[in-house]
């Protein structure tokens, strides 16, 4: 598949349809009202859009890191938080799709979720083991094909609107804290009590509050394999690539208010370059290594599955640096490049009602750093550099 198919084309405009007429002119409201873009969902859901990843023999199209990229990339322009919800459930749907085929009750979800376009959720994050998800400290417990799983996350974007959620555990209470599985939870069989609030700077709309899970299940909807593998070779890359895409939407929109705001000026006065070009100029330069940036990454992994060493090629140091690189360079990038817009746009930015208002995108960009800090994903790196020669 290359982005260059009908069948994408068709996608992305049905995407940017969607996002013109649905997701920008509720933006502010999700915003302001820290809720869920649920038209959104809505519409992507009508356009079949969710099933995005699932592989064409389950009835998918079976999109690459690329394509998944430009539609995260496109819907964030719009809104934000919706552009992250895409992300995150792409990211889930990524892990089922590339880990658990060798189950027939997989097989089968993922023909499910493409018939009624499932919302999937994540809790990777747990009181106790801040913000590092490669531990847990709960654990699944198993008894005659079914198991119970309970765990207190510090945070669990859309919980309370997904079909599913994604949860990382122990593989058995007497395991390590890094011996992890991912455990498909499913709407029905699981108790989500709120355990504390979301009102916060920026991403208000993906509402993502604390929770205590209590759920159980049939055994089979243990993903196979560790989350180890799993972790390394889908979550990390479609996190950091699909993150990365959707922080540089938001900023390719504040750029395009500046431009807009720039272009106005100009015509105010014509034949005369307004003093704030200068500064739009530096300003995409900033915008167009951020985008090259993770459309690099994301033609290099999707190249990584077609070559016979892929699945080693994701696990090798050289490729955990550069997703590290690339979240810590996106997520610095991002609100820099909103705060360089606002710079040109002025005080029409700095309001919250005008068409050149940048409120929303610098607060959004601002939980980027933080969204696995990058103070612990550096401290990661840099271990690995001690060790690492790029030849
Ligand atoms: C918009 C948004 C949506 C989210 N959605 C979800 C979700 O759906 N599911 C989910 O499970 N989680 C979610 N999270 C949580 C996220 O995955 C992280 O767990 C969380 O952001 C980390 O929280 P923390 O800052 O308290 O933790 P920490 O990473 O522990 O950071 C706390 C502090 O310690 C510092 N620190 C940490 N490690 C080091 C180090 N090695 N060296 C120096 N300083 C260090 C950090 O800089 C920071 O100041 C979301 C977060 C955001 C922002």
């Amino acid at each position: 598949m290359t982005s260059n198919s009908p069948e994408f084309g068709a996608h992305l405009a049905a995407l940017k349809a969607l996002a013109a007429q649905v997701a920008a002119p509720n933006a502010a409201d999700v915003d302001a009202k820290s809720r869920f873009p649920r038209e959104t969902i809505d519409a992507l859901q009508k356009a079949k859009l969710l099933s995005a990843p699932v592989p064409k023999e389950f009835g998918g199209p079976g999109y690459g890191m690329r394509e998944l990229a430009a539609l995260c990339s496109t819907l964030a322009q719009a809104c934000g938080s919706s552009g992250m919800v895409l992300a995150m459930h792409y990211i889930q749907v990524a892990c089922i799709a590339r880990h658990a085929q060798s189950s027939e009750f997989f097989r089968g979800y993922l023909r499910e979720l493409v018939e009624h376009q499932y919302v999937l959720a994540s809790m990777t994050s747990e009181n106790g083991t801040f913000g590092e998800t490669r531990t847990s400290i709960c654990a699944v417990e198993r008894k005659d094909g079914r198991f119970k799983l309970d765990k207190d996350a510090t945070t669990g974007s859309y919980c309370q609107h997904a079909d599913g959620i994604l949860v990382t555990c122990r593989r058995a209470s007497d395991a390590p804290s890094s011996d992890q599985v991912l455990v498909l939870v499913r709407k029905g069989e699981y108790q989500l009590t709120q355990t504390t609030s979301w009102d916060t700077l920026g991403m208000r709309g993906t509402c993502s509050p604390g929770f205590k899970l209590e759920s159980t299940g049939a055994e089979e909807q243990i993903i196979p394999g560790s989350f180890a593998d799993s972790s390394a070779q889908t979550m990390v890359p479609y996190s950091h690539i699909l993150w990365a895409s959707l922080w540089w939407g938001i900023a390719a929109d504040a750029v395009a208010r500046a431009a807009e705001f720039v272009r106005g000026g100009a015509r105010k006065n014509p034949g005369v370059v307004p003093p704030t070009a200068n500064r739009l100029a530096e300003v995409s330069t900033q915008l167009q290594a951020m985008r090259h940036n993770w459309l690099a990454l994301a033609a290099e992994f999707d190249s990584f599955l077609l070559a016979p060493t892929g699945l080693q090629d994701l696990l090798s140091i050289g490729w955990a640096l550069k997703m590290n690189n690339l979240k810590i360079n996106a997520s610095d990038s991002a609100p820099q490049i909103v705060h360089k817009a606002l710079q040109i746009t002025g005080i029409l930015g700095y309001k919250n009602d005008s068409k050149f208002s940048l409120g929303r995108h610098y607060r959004d960009t601002l939980s980027a750093s933080l969204m696995i800090s990058n103070d612990r994903i550096a401290s990661k790196s840099a271990s690995m550099l001690l060790v690492f020669k790029d030849n």
